[in-house]
This record gives structure tokens, sequence and C-alpha cells, in this order.
């Protein structure tokens, strides 16, 4: 069987239109004048794949008999390089915590080749599978936890309607990798593994900050121009050019960045790691590290340990973050501009935006329609899941069983399996809630849909199952052991997630008291 028929080395349009690293060695260093390097695979022991997921290899128009092939496994890890592709590693800094790092770059990740299928186009990309010129101080590895974590949560994150990479494949090298997980002087070996993750890009803010920051501004054009020739062609077409064209670039990538964003805070995901290198040009969920899930509704969680003394990138600061970057990344811009005064206008009303659709989605989480006359019911709704620890899927799926009619007790016991120890519930809170209830029954009673519409749109906005941090961790656990049982059942469990699924009703419950602080789910470092 030829693999990949539908392989054409013309589609490869990045390495096609932009300049090369003219050095071809693979040793780490900084690369000018560039943005990417060539760069090959590294050939593993005993490659073996774990899983793939169907949907992804369909919209590359790769048949499920193909991805199980002896070639596709080979591809999937770098040990075959498809005739006439050219892999290739990406040239990016960042901001790293806040400070400018300099170059950063694809250091364990290898774009392989470019498919089109009806009519899109797809990059395919491995992580993990070797050493590149920007490896840095690291080995260009990635381990099997890592790639669990990455390979789950991206498509969960699809499925819930959450603009993100995807992932087609889970494998293992079959080689060791060595790790120092919470980098407490106790290294370890785990297995190494290799997902391989598709876009339609994988740029980020990152690529475009390195050459302002290096005052190529030859190369910044150039990239920029690409950008939106392939990436938002409906500018041009528009008949936009020069610095209005480049304006409306910038405003469509905040727009795509705080529709990512006002999900993210929708479904209570924290990426953990915001640095600029980890912002998708594309608006897109990028780079799953250190991610994590709220549990219990706390909007100064982080999951990741790294960040604990400054939760920088804590939930409830995202958004701001999000502004953050994208003035880094205006910066970048700007030097193709002849004044900032467009940029800054667009900055400026980022917060205002982001407040109209942040509310906008909270009244739909609650069934009611924004009218901002009943603001009140969020603010508070805000402050009461923080009084006690109380679980942030489940109370807002639960919210979907109330009816018009109810008394305020009874709305509370509808929700009260979203209370951790609901038996320590103080009775200030609790009356704090049934004063709530009764607010937003009254509210519901003015809405003209009825429980069963109001229900069902709920449903709709409001997951029934998330990929919960101790879940990744058991199936994790489950997978060191060479049983990939759990990996496969949330696979099918997490493409449905606002869907009632008898056979995993078990997975809405709250976190048990052994994950509380358990390394894997309430804690997490970048060492991956
Ligand atoms: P991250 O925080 O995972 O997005 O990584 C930040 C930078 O470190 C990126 O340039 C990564 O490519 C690089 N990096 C992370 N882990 C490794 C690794 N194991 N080997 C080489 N580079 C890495
Ligand atoms: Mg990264």
């Amino acid at each position: 069987m030829k693999v990949l028929s539908h392989f054409k080395p013309n589609f490869q349009h990045f390495i096609q239109e932009l300049p090369a690293d003219k050095e071809q060695e693979n040793k780490r260093r900084q690369v000018f004048e560039a943005c990417f390097s060539f760069v090959q695979p590294k050939k593993t022991t005993s490659p073996s794949l774990i899983s793939f997921m169907p949907q992804v290899a369909s919209l590359l128009g790769i048949s499920e008999e193909e991805m199980c092939s002896d070639s596709m496994r080979d591809i999937l890890t770098g040990n075959m390089v498809l005739e006439q592709s050219q892999p290739y590693s990406m040239c990016y800094g960042g901001h790293q915590f806040g400070n400018w790092a300099g170059q950063l770059g694809d250091g364990r990740a290898i774009n392989l080749f470019d498919l089109q299928h009806e009519n899109k186009q797809w990059t395919l990309q491995l992580k993990g599978a070797g050493e590149t010129p920007y490896s840095r101080g690291a080995d260009g590895l990635a381990v099997l936890r890592s790639s669990i974590r990455e390979y789950l949560c991206s498509e969960a994150m699809y499925h819930l309607g959450v603009p993100t990479t995807r992932a087609l494949s889970l494998s293992l090298t079959g080689d060791q990798v060595i790790r120092d997980m919470l980098y407490d002087g106790n290294p370890a070996l785990e297995k190494g593994a290799i997902v391989c993750r598709v876009a339609p890009s994988f740029l980020r803010f990152g690529n475009f900050e390195i050459f302002a920051a290096r005052k190529d501004y030859v190369q910044l054009k150039k990239l920029l121009d690409y950008t939106i020739r392939h990436h938002f062609p409906t500018l041009e077409q528009a008949g936009l050019e020069g610095e209005s064209l480049y304006l409306s670039f910038f405003k469509a990538v905040c727009q795509r960045t705080l529709d990512m964003i006002v999900h993210w805070q929708r479904v209570g995901f924290v990426h953990g790691v915001m640095n600029t290198d980890n912002m998708s040009i594309l608006g897109l969920t990028i780079d799953y590290g250190p991610y994590g899930w709220l549990e219990d509704y706390n909007i100064d969680w982080t999951p990741n340990t790294t960040d604990a003394g400054n939760k920088r990138y804590r939930f409830g600061y995202q958004p701001s973050i999000a502004l953050w970057n994208l003035v880094r990344l205006a910066n970048a811009i700007y030097p193709l501009f002849n004044s900032a005064d467009g940029l800054e206008v667009v900055l400026s009303t980022f917060q205002d935006q982001y407040k109209g659709r942040y509310y906008n989605m909270m009244f739909e989480k609650i069934g009611l329609i924004d009218t901002r006359e009943d603001i009140d019911i969020i603010v508070k709704l805000e402050k009461y899941l923080m009084a006690h620890e109380t679980d942030m899927t489940i109370f807002f799926r639960q919210l979907a069983q109330i009816k018009k009619n109810m008394k305020p007790q009874e709305c509370f016991d509808i929700v009260r399996f979203a209370f951790y120890e609901a038996s320590l519930l103080s009775e200030a809170t609790k009356s704090a809630w049934l004063s709530w209830f009764e607010k937003y029954v009254s509210a519901l009673a003015k809405e003209s849909s009825s429980d069963t519409q109001r229900a069902k749109s709920m449903n709709r906005v409001n997951p029934k199952y998330v990929l919960r941090n101790y879940m990744n961790q058991l199936a994790i656990d489950k997978a060191d052991q060479g049983d990939y049982s759990l990996i496969k059942a949330f696979e099918k469990m997490l493409q449905n997630p606002y869907e009632e699924q008898d056979e995993f009703q078990q997975w809405y419950a709250k976190r048990p008291d052994w994950a509380r602080h358990k390394v894997g789910c309430s804690m997490l470092s970048c060492s991956s």
C-alpha cells in the first residue's frame, strides 16, 4: 500500500514561501533571518501506536486501514520520512512569565508535511521526535504522561467547541526518557512518547516577536504577508492593503484570542503557561502542558507549580494575560506601521469587549436572556461559588434541572451534589444560596422559554463530562502499566461531552479526596 497517496510536495507553502535557515546541521544555535530550520526526526528503538483519533484521520483523508499500517506507525513516530517531504522546526521567541526570553523555537516539535483534504490544508507535527536547533538545554523528547495529557485534552476541547489544535495519534517510541518531574532532584526514567498533532498552522505570537526583537523587519514583513495570504485570506479579498490590512489582521487575531478565552472560562479550562510562545496566531488552544480543569470553582487556581508563587496564569487572570500577550504582538508588528494609533484603539476595546462576551456567556450558562438587568445574579453567583468549595461542572449542569415553579430549598437540593463536604456548608452560605435561588427562579419566570427548552440550551453550553485532572492521572497510571483501556474510554466519552451517557455516569462526579493534593492531579510542572 502506498501511504498517503494524496501527499503532494507542492502544498508545502510555509517552507516554499518563507526563508529557511541556511545551515543544515542539527546543532543548537541562534538562527537568524529564517522562519524555520530543516531537521530530521530521530529514529526510535521500537515504535508502537497506542491510539489514534479516527475523526482527525478522516479530516486528513487518511483511512483507518492506512492509520493501522506499519508505514503509518513509522511516519507518526519519525522513523520514516515521506519521499519529497522536508520536515522542519520553526523559529520563534517569546515572553515567558512576563519576561522576554529570546529565541525559543520548536525545541521538540517537528513539522512533517502538509496535507490538503476537502479544500482544507493541515500541517502534521510530531511532538517529542528529537532534538532540533531550538532544543536549547533539553532533549527534544516527550514522556508518555504529558503526551496522554495533550492527546486527550486537545480532542476533549475540540468536542467542547473550544478552538484548539487537534491530535491525530499517540505512540510510544520504545525509548526511555529521563525527567525530574517536580524539579526536586529526583530524576527518573519514563516511557518516551510522541503525539502527532494537527492544525492549519502552528504559528505563534512568538514567531513575529523574534524578528521584531532582532529588528529584522524584512523577515517580519514576509512572515506577516504570508500569514495573511494563507490564513486570513478574506482580509486581502476584501481589498485591504498596507497598514489597514495589517490592522485588520491584528483585529482578527484579537477577536479569535478573545473568543478562545471566553470558551476557556466557560468550561473551566486553565492553560497554565500562557507565554507568548504558547499563543497561536489563529486563536487555537496550543501546547497542552501543565494545564488543568477547575474542579472546585476557584478563580485563583493554577495547576502549574512552576507558577505557584505569582499565579500569573491563574483561571481568573487568563483574560488579562491574553490582552497582555496581544500587546506584545502589537509591539512586534508595530515596526510595519507608521503610527501606533490604530493598534492602540483595537487594544483599548479588548477589555470591554471581553466583559460583554463574558457576561453573555455566563447568562447562557444559567439559561437567562442577557438583558444586563440581572447582572447582579451573575456577580453574586461568582461570589457564592467561591464561598464554599463547589464543583463548577456539576453545579452548572445541575442548574438545568431547576424549574420556574420551584422553591429555593428544592433548587438547593438539586445543586447540593456539587458541594464538596456539603454537610460543612455554613448557615450563612446556605441562606445566601437560598436567596440567590429565589431571585434566579423569579428571573426564570419572566422568560418566555419553557423549562424543557431552557434545559436543552443550557446543556449545550454546560458540559456533563470534562477531562478532570484526576481522570487524566488515572489514564496515565494505567497506561504506564501497558493498559490503555481508560484512554480509549475517555476518547469515547469526551467526544460527546454535552450528552448524557449512562455508561460513563461514574465520571460525573466530584474529584475524589485522594486526588486533592496528588502530583499530576492538582500539581503539575513544565517538566514533560
Ligand atoms: P513549553 O513551555 O512546553 O511551551 O516550552 C517552552 C520552550 O521549551 C519551547 O521552545 C519548547 O520547544 C522548549 N521545550 C520544552 N520541552 C522541551 C524538551 N524536552 N526538549 C527541547 N525543548 C523543549
Ligand atoms: Mg510551547
